[in-house]
């Protein structure tokens, strides 16, 4: 295993939702007059922290020259606030600092300090109207790739899986006759005929692997499934490239082909994908439901449910649908008392906080409205969790069984260590 894919693999889905919640919110952010005085700056592990700070004085002094006075200021009023904050900092960390800081919509310099998950590979001092969180953004795909390929005489289904996302590439029904079927003709020239339409089957089947597993960007495994004979016949075909044939590293009898056969794959080959979030996720939620449906009294489900048995220390894992995740936002007007409480989705967060920099204060009509405190329902239960000695998975909703639990459960359930209530 290699370094990265330890690391990689050591990132609780906790601390993946987290970073993209943060990431999220730092898109959102504009600079106060759209001036180009927002500083995003990335520093690699190993930089000498006192070169960043003469680099932060020369700034300094350059941003004198910014023609619009209100630009040069607000640039060094960031500057400052970096600069103050580094003081307490000793080295960037083994995967590097990324700091941003500026006057946003809120009017005050907000400053935010990210531990990147993995290595910064750039140097990189950045003034714009906006953050810049690109470099940030491609950390949080996970780059394991592997191909899921179903190969039967009747059809062939090309899938990829990726962290917790599956995608089907291709599906395709094959047309060659049934082994048993008699045509108008002699058994001996049908089996012939059979068997050359299956060869031109399997060559096509090749190249569509050739196609989705190499091109661009190449997979690291591939795993088969199929009935026994097809699979055999089909790596034997000479059109299967070689480099593909070297990736394959496992073979499963499955009896459908389309996504039932994926998924017939995906439960088959569970023991060699288990760095995937999504056969993780699969798992823990069937076995919620599992618990469910034996009325063993191991689980429980509902926001109210949820927190009421991690506040008697009964759960084992808490299981939260990533779509549920709600921030409670606590927005202020700086002109007078007025206060409200908003929830809001994620999603929607950007819009939102776009949205209220253009609202003016619904009593005193300044518009000096800002959001003032947040927090959001996902990093509320996994604080919860933490003090109960629980865990917690964000569940994504991109497979069948996360769907489920968003659908049908509301997106928050938890698997219970012990049973909170007889006759349960
Ligand atoms: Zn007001």
């Amino acid at each position: 295993m290699t370094q990265t894919e330890d690391k990689e693999k050591k990132r609780t889905s906790v601390e993946r939702y987290l970073l993209k919640h943060e990431i999220e919110k730092l898109e959102a952010k504009r600079s106060h007059n759209m001036s180009t005085s927002l500083i995003s700056l990335y520093i690699p592990p190993g930089t000498r922290l006192s070169d960043i700070n003469s680099q932060l004085r020369d700034e300094y002094g350059t941003a004198t020259n910014i023609k619009d006075k209100n630009t040069g200021k607000a640039v060094q009023a960031a500057i400052s606030s970096i600069m103050s904050r580094m003081k307490n900092l000793s080295s960037p960390g083994e995967n590097g600092l990324v700091i941003f800081c500026g006057i946003t919509q809120s009017n005050k310099v907000e400053y935010f300090l990210i531990n990147p998950p993995e290595q910064i590979g750039i140097k990189l001092y950045l003034c714009d109207y906006v953050f810049h969180i690109n470099h940030l953004k491609e950390m949080l795909e996970s780059k394991k790739r592997y191909g899921l390929a179903i190969v039967a005489r009747g059809g062939a289904t090309i899938a990829t899986i990726q962290g917790s996302r599956l995608n089907i590439i291709r599906e395709e029904d094959s047309y060659v006759p049934g082994k048993h079927k008699m045509g108008g003709q002699s058994q001996a020239r049908f089996q012939r005929l059979t068997e050359e339409a299956a060869q031109r089957w399997y060559t096509k089947v090749a190249g569509m692997m050739n196609e989705a597993y190499l091109e661009d960007n190449p997979v690291e495994a591939i795993i088969i499934g199929g009935p026994a004979l097809s699979k055999a016949q089909y790596l034997e075909n000479k059109e299967l490239d070689y480099r593909l044939r070297e990736k394959v590293i496992g073979i499963y009898d499955v009896g459908y082909t389309g996504i039932v056969g994926i998924r017939e794959l995906l439960d088959r080959a569970q023991s060699k994908l288990t760095d995937f979030e999504l056969v993780r996720e699969r798992l823990l939620t069937q076995k919620f439901m599992e618990n469910l449906g034996k009325d063993t009294g191991l689980a429980t489900y509902g926001e109210k449910q949820v927190r009421d048995a991690l506040e008697r220390g009964a759960v084992e894992v808490v299981l939260v649908s990533e779509d549920v995740d709600r921030v409670n936002l606590v927005i202020k007007c700086e002109a007078c008392d007025y206060q409200k409480v908003e929830s809001v989705r994620t999603k929607e967060y950007s819009d939102f906080v776009k949205e209220l920099s253009s609202k003016k204060c619904p009593k005193c009509n300044e518009d000096k409205v800002h959001i003032d405190e947040e927090k959001d329902l996902i990093t509320e239960l996994n604080e919860l969790a933490e003090s109960s000695g629980a865990s917690l998975e964000v569940i994504s909703t991109s497979h069948e069984d996360g769907a489920t639990l968003y659908g049908a459960f509301g997106g928050v359930a938890a698997i219970l260590r012990y049973k909170l209530y007889e006759g349960y």
